[in-house]
């Protein structure tokens, strides 16, 4: 089943080309370029280093990381509201296992590597494969993980040789600045990695500069602008974008495991994660032995602005921002008022430090879990960046494959089940970049596994050697040694010309012995044709 793109997204776009028209963009765009112009002043040198030397930057990075890791989890969570626990798990944690993974396979990744061709007729060349950095690239990231994702985006860009222009979120600008000063300690030269803060007209700025590279990740809106202004001039872009991913809950599934694992993914971070479990869809009796424990679960969580110590047992805390909160109240409101059902709320506990709560104050929300949902709701087709479950019954396991997929979305999803093959045989099914079985949004934090999304959850990889390899164009030379020999489809035919090519054709590809044995001799005169005097 897919869905049409929504009427919002079917009106043209505009693109960032045209905040150009405005003085205040064309100040962006200068800016902009300036720090490119920094970036590509730095990039030879760095490239030149070598990929030994780049990775060994890379896990001094990780060193230092470590030492500093209370530092930059307080920012993270200073800057996003998130509890400790989170900033040290999702920004910290996995920041240095992304370090560590990139120091160890950079350089034999980044290897050039021989290709032996298949092709008969190839057999006199060398072939080597290079990879080359693109030059330098932007990268544009999101507030809800503010250190994890300009870290996985800076790693590898820079392990591979290029330069970066780092545009944060305006919203959390401290992570990046903390980011930013620990490679440069490690050792990356100060103008291969430049951080330029700003709001949308930067970003938009930035990717319309003379830039060999975006890689974006944030909301599917943005990308779509960024895709449409980069294209004109082929500029290459991968997009990290959002999802609407489905828990399917089967009836054999361990039904306490399946509601703790799916309240984790979809309410920490106050909902804010792109890979977040954030449609259920319970098949069968699964529906009425699971909804009662979310339900219970959640009761079991606190709500609260207090995230900032180490001793605090908040579970989740304030939103990043005022208009995301506002965002998501409307898309619950406007499903209650279509006939969805609260099936669970928690509210924010109001008692806690008065100077939290005050700050906070206009990004607390409550979380909920909806049901009596249909595919017609936005709740359900489109995004929910925010504290909201919804729960949705399905009579056949088909039927849940089909809903799971029923969205203009597919970055990710899980199977709930305790039988291995029947989770694999769900699984595969899923339209998304990657899936998970009794577990989800894990797929996100691995560093070895390549993550992004199909459909409009974006372009391209992150994570794993393939998110590595989108950070570098593949540079192929042929090399010929043998000069006094003609190539075989070179001028010079004459009567014989297609006979020979028959027996060529025999001997690589006929279907018996008998076949290719009588192609040999015409073979060796096309391959072994002199040099002619010109
Ligand atoms: P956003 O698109 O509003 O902003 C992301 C970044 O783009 C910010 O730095 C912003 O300043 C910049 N920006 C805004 N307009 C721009 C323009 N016209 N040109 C260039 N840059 C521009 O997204 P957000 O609200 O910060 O992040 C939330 C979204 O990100 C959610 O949809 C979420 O799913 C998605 N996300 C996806 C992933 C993933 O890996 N797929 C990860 C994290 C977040």
């Amino acid at each position: 089943m897919t869905m049409s793109i929504s009427a919002e997204f079917s009106q043209p776009l505009v693109p960032g080309m045209a905040y150009l028209n405005t003085g205040e963009a064309s100040v962006a765009l200068a800016r902009a370029q300036v720090a490119v112009n920094r970036a590509r002043s730095a990039q030879p040198a760095w490239a030149a280093l070598g990929a030994a030397r780049r990775a060994a930057i890379i896990a001094r990075f990780r060193e230092l990381l470590f030492a500093e890791r209370d530092t930059v989890a307080r920012a993270v969570s200073e800057e996003s509201g998130k509890p400790m626990p989170e900033s040290y798990v999702a920004d910290v944690a996995m920041a240095l296992e992304g370090a560590r993974f990139l120091s160890r396979v950079a350089e034999r990744a980044l290897e050039s590597h021989t290709v032996r061709s298949q092709t008969l007729a190839a057999w006199r060349k060398s072939i080597t494969t290079h990879h080359d950095p693109f030059g330098v690239i932007a990268i544009v990231s999101p507030w809800n993980y503010p250190f994890f994702y300009p870290a996985m985006h800076c790693m590898p860009a820079l392990v591979a040789g290029n330069a970066v222009v780092l545009k944060p979120s305006e919203h959390t600008p401290k992570c990046a600045d903390l980011l930013v000063r620990l490679l440069h300690e490690a050792g990356v030269p100060a103008d291969a990695c430049v951080v330029l803060h700003g709001d949308g007209r930067v970003g938009a700025g930035l990717v319309n500069t003379d830039i060999d590279k975006v890689m974006f990740t944030g909301s599917e809106r943005t990308g779509r602008s960024i895709a449409v202004s980069c294209a004109p001039r082929f500029v290459p872009v991968s997009l990290e974008l959002g999802g609407s991913d489905a828990a399917i809950v089967l009836d054999d599934a361990d039904m306490d495991h399946a509601a703790s694992g799916i309240l984790w993914t979809r309410f920490a971070n106050a909902g804010q994660t792109c890979a977040a479990t954030k449609r259920v869809i319970a098949v069968g009796r699964a529906y009425d032995e699971l909804l009662p424990r979310l339900a219970r679960g959640l009761s079991q969580l606190t709500i609260a602005a207090d995230t900032l110590d180490f001793v605090s047992t908040t579970d989740i805390g304030p939103m990043v921002t005022a208009p995301q909160r506002a965002m998501i109240m409307e898309q619950i409101d406007e499903a209650v008022a279509q006939g969805a059902t609260v099936a669970a709320r928690l509210a924010p506990n109001a008692a806690g430090s008065s100077s939290a709560s005050e700050r906070a104050h206009d990004r607390m929300a409550a979380a909920v879990i909806l049901t009596d949902v249909t595919p017609a709701m936005r709740v359900w087709n489109e995004e929910t960046f925010g504290p909201v479950l919804v729960v949705m019954k399905a009579g056949s396991e088909a039927e849940a494959i089909a809903l799971a997929n029923g969205t203009r979305y597919g970055l990710s999803g899980s199977v709930w089940t305790k039988d291995r093959a029947r989770g694999v045989r769900v699984a595969s099914q899923l339209e998304s970049g990657t899936a998970a079985i009794n577990d989800a949004v894990t797929p996100a934090g691995l560093p070895e596994v390549a993550f992004g999304g199909v459909k409009a959850s974006g372009l391209g990889r992150i994570h794993g050697v393939e998110g590595l390899m989108e950070c570098v164009r593949s540079r192929t030379v042929v090399d010929d040694a043998l000069t006094g020999m003609r190539q075989p489809w070179w001028f010079g035919y004459g009567p014989d010309s297609v006979s020979r090519l028959d027996c060529y054709l025999r001997l690589s590809h006929g279907n018996s012995w008998w076949q290719r044995l009588g192609g040999i001799p015409g073979t060796l005169k096309l391959l072994l044709r002199p040099e002619r005097r010109v």
